[in-house]
């Protein structure tokens, strides 16, 4: 339990339990949140018009890019007939019940997934297809409302109906969907290489996740890499085939060959100095240059393995703003997963270790050799058994030693290709020379608070270096969903919208003839130097076994709710055709891909469908090993994966279900996945209404109940509200102070700042203005007196002190609020102090018997205020109706001009919050 709270704490980003005090505003109440979808959206089918006309904007700016995308028929004609991966489904009854208690992936959803990758084209038909889970709730009781019966739609007709979308700079997703990232040591080298062997075949992306970007390597048996650089890499890789076993010697002499030297590249020639010359090495290619068109890299801020050189390679570039299966701590690998490639590729260092028991062996089979005057190893056993003694002795890796280790391995490879040594003493003498020295890593990970940025200023930066960097990489920001997830994908939108205005203004600045002149129209040329994000929204639903359960089942807001809120927040804020929104986490059949887009998203990401085609069966053990070699970093058990075949089951799943979307889509009337974006009237959501209805009945009966009580409990006057303040030099919207204020009532009172709510009926038009005044503190002024004691000190001094603050509290009103301010009661500083608590008798108590006594919490003085007009109107014109600050405020107000804006009365409350705030 501890560690579910310590997961839970961190993916907050607290540091500490006690923090968490007041805090509510982070907790995601689901009942408001069904009310708003239900009556905002669900039951406000006139908005629908206005997403459909957005939908077809979409379509009329991507749509040529698409013509190529494959039809059905050509879909069904690259499924290939395999065996099905996992065999479970022939259990008996009993055993199946183990197979039902994971309730995203039951069974019948892993079975229908594994018959899809076995090529059985009967899983095209729907009626096939178990679509849903367990979970009783969201995407599981949710219903398609097919017009006609998608499994009884002429071929023909099903080859006019595209599935395909557009991301930024042209990139073409063949189906409204990718794979999302899995570094590789969470899963082994073998299924990456299969799904980057899949995703070209299906023309979508995958992602490296946190893990760097695996192009190719030299492994040794035990899968460790020579540590080559990238660059290094990259220029010899075509000297050699992916598959093929190369001694040192043989790596040597073909770069030689090839002309690279010792002289012109030392460095690649120092890595290959430990290693004996014929210690073979299997050369393993996993993203070669024709798949890197197909492969996406993933930025965190602990950037392991990210480099100028993968982002310049990238197609798209991941900025991971938070994880949702695993939030707050994602990007993580567990020790004993991280091996030496694994850390290589994360360019973090492990510690070397001299094994006690190894060396021992050692010595003793050196000895042995040493004293065994005709065995064929024995002068090298003679020359070097002093310097493995000496180690062992002084338990350190002496230089001596690995020196003997080279030695001794060099001659027993030349000795072994000679079949001059006995195989099985040639093993075991070369186990004992590679486990001598071991590494020991520690868990990799971008530990909370670093793991998340944490502003938009934040990802901004990031975008700005990526598109630096490389300006032809589609940028993508993966965000989970908190509480404020529609605001987040709002400012994430606002950074596109303004990064292509920004394009667009420096066109018209360009003198004639300059430029990319054969830009001619300005769409063309916002396509290319503007830019639309993608939002990956990254539920918590999903997530391989490596996921903590109480983050993937309880933390954040779950994708059915965040879709509807984000896509109707873009859609109001005029800015849904700014960016590409996808999302993940739980997503696992074509159900749930029409479910997510007709809730408003693109299209989705997949994260465990694709094991699950290959063969995992959610054992969730992903953590520490895989017994099916598929989440793994060991290379024995990776040998139980079969690269092309696994390739081809996870081409065969996700053709078979294009070809279900597109039945689906064909069954909804539609011809073209992006017209089912927001179409939230083509899915019913059981249930949700009933609830909504129900509660709503519930609050109303009992508020006429108890009104009479609440009354006596809250007369009128101020509840117990907070203050909030908000710093910053960029513009705040008003109604975000509103969500702010209300995140933050019931705090309790130790601020200053303004505030605009209905805490105080007797005021509703005016701005409550709270002045904290402190100056001299009550214990300060209780030493200065300090002649009698106890009670009396206090009372007089606190006397002598409120005089003071009043006298400062005065000041302040004259000369900061009076110039622009109208007030309304009292302005008496006396009159307008807050009292703090009192006794029974009604006199105030000192602080120090509520609160700490190093702490005076100082006076707070309280008015109620409105801009003077003249000051108002001076602000409008010259700041709100002019400056560049406040652009996006005259877009909420596009027919208030400076002639007219007077008659406006939310446009001149809007400025007068603007102001105040
Ligand atoms: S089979 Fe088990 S351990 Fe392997 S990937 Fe699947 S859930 Fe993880």
């Amino acid at each position: 339990r501890k560690v579910q709270i310590l997961e839970v704490l961190g993916a907050s980003g607290f540091k500490d339990v006690k923090k968490t005090v007041g805090e509510e505003g982070r907790l995601i109440d689901f009942n408001e949140l069904e009310l708003r979808i239900q009556k905002d959206i669900f039951e406000r089918e006139e908005i629908i018009p206005a997403f459909k006309h957005l939908n077809e904007q979409l379509i009329a700016e991507t749509d040529a890019g698409l013509l190529q995308a494959p039809k059905y028929s050509e879909l069904k004609e690259r499924v290939v007939p395999l065996s099905v991966p996992h065999w479970f489904y022939q259990l008996s009854e009993t055993n199946q019940t183990v197979y039902q208690r994971d309730h995203v992936w039951p069974g019948w959803v892993i079975e229908t997934m594994g018959r899809m990758a076995a090529g059985d084209l009967q899983m095209a038909y729907l009626k096939t297809v178990t679509g849903t889970g367990l979970l009783g709730d969201g995407f599981d009781v949710m219903r398609i409302l097919y017009q006609r019966d998608p499994d009884n739609i002429a071929e023909d007709e099903l080859d006019s109906i595209n599935t395909a979308v557009m991301l930024d700079k042209g990139l073409i997703l063949n189906a409204p969907w990718m794979f999302g990232g899995k570094s590789v040591g969470s899963i082994g080298l073998d299924t990456w290489r299969a799904h980057v062997l899949a995703v070209k075949r299906l023309g979508i992306q995958y992602d490296t996740g946190e893990g760097g970007y695996p192009t190719c390597f030299f492994l040794n048996r035990k899968g460790e890499p020579i540590f080559f650089t990238e660059p290094d890499m990259q220029e010899i890789k075509s000297y050699f085939e992916h598959g093929r076993h190369y001694t040192v010697r043989e790596i040597r002499e073909t770069i030689s060959r090839n002309g690279f030297s010792a002289e012109s590249h030392p460095r690649m020639f120092r890595a290959l100095e430990p290693y004996p010359e014929l210690q073979p090495f299997l050369f393993y290619v996993v993203i070669d240059s024709e798949h890197e068109p197909f492969i996406s890299t993933e930025l965190k801020t602990g950037l392991f393995g990210v480099t100028r050189e993968t982002i310049k390679k990238a197609r798209r570039v991941v900025i991971a703003y938070s994880q949702g299966a695993k939030m707050g701590i994602g990007g993580h690998i567990l020790a004993q997963k991280v091996n030496k490639l694994v850390a290589y590729l994360r360019g973090v260092e492990g510690l070397e270790e001299l094994n006690l028991e190894v060396i021992q062996s050692l010595a003793e089979r050196i000895e042995r050799l040493e004293k065994q005057a005709d065995h064929p190893l024995h002068e090298v056993a003679e020359k070097f058994y002093e310097d493995i003694i000496k180690s062992q002795d002084s338990g350190t890796i002496l230089p001596e030693l690995k020196t003997a280790l080279w030695h001794i391995q060099q001659h027993a490879y030349a000795l072994h290709s000679e079949n001059a040594l006995d195989p099985i003493e040639f093993e075991n003498l070369m186990q004992l020379c590679e486990d001598v020295i071991s590494h020991s890593y520690s868990s990799i990970i971008s530990p909370f608070p670093f793991h998340n940025c944490y502003s938009i200023e934040d990802v901004k930066s990031f975008i700005d270096m990526v598109r630096m960097i490389n300006p032809r990489a589609v940028v993508s920001v993966k965000v989970s969903p908190s509480v404020d997830i529609e605001f987040i994908a709002a400012g994430l939108a606002r950074i596109s919208r303004d990064i292509t205005l920004e394009a667009l203004q420096a066109r018209e600045r360009l003198p004639a003839g300059t430029g990319d002149s054969a830009l001619e129209s300005a769409e063309e040329y916002a396509k290319k130097y503007g830019l639309k994000i993608e939002i990956w929204l990254d539920g918590p639903r999903g997530g391989t076994g490596a996921s903590p359960n109480i983050i993937k089942g309880q933390m954040g807001m779950h994708i059915e709710y965040a879709i509807p809120l984000i896509h109707h927040r873009l859609v109001k804020d005029g800015l849904r055709n700014h960016v590409n929104f996808f999302v993940s986490g739980g997503i696992r059949t074509y159900e749930d891909v029409i479910k997510a887009v007709a809730l408003g998203a693109d299209g989705v990401i997949w994260g465990t469908a694709p094991l699950v085609a290959i063969g995992c069966d959610r054992n969730r053990n992903c953590h520490d090993g895989c017994s099916r070699g598929i989440a793994t970093s060991n290379l024995i058990m990776q040998n139980l994966r079969d690269v092309e075949k696994n390739a081809q089951q996870i081409t065969n799943a996700f053709l078979i279900l294009q070809m279900q979307i597109i039945r689906a889509l064909a069954g909804l009337g539609l011809r073209d996945i992006r017209r089912l974006r927001g179409r939230f009237d083509k899915i019913q959501w059981l249930g949700l209404k009933e609830r909504v209805d129900f509660r709503r009945r519930q609050i109303r009966e009992y508020r006429e109940r108890y009104s009479e009580i609440a009354d006596k409990l809250h007369p009128t006057g101020q509840s117990n509200c907070g203050v909030a303040a908000v710093i910053g030099t960029e513009p705040v919207p008003s109604y975000i102070l509103d969500r702010a204020l209300f995140a933050m009532k019931n705090r309790g009172m130790d601020g200053v700042g303004v505030g605009k709510t209905l805490c105080f009926p007797d005021y509703p038009e005016h701005y409550a203005y709270s002045i904290m005044v402190r100056g001299l503190l009550q214990n300060e002024v209780e030493e200065m007196l300090a002649t009698s004691n106890g009670r009396d000190v206090r009372r007089h001094a606190r006397e002598k002190l409120l005089a003071y603050r009043n006298r400062l509290a005065e000041a302040i009103r004259t000369v900061f609020l009076e110039p622009v301010f109208d007030f309304t009661g009292e302005t008496s500083a006396e009159k307008v102090r807050e009292w703090r608590k009192r006794d029974a008798e009604g006199n105030e108590r000192d602080y120090r018997e509520f609160g700490n006594e190093h702490t005076d919490p100082g006076d707070i003085y309280r008015f109620f205020v409105r801009v003077k007009e003249p000051v108002l109107h001076q602000f409008i014109e010259e700041q709100v109706l002019s400056s560049e600050r406040y652009r996006y405020i005259r877009e909420y107000f596009p027919e208030v001009t400076p002639a007219n804006y007077r008659e406006h009365a939310r446009f001149l409350q809007k400025a007068e919050d603007l102001y105040v705030f």
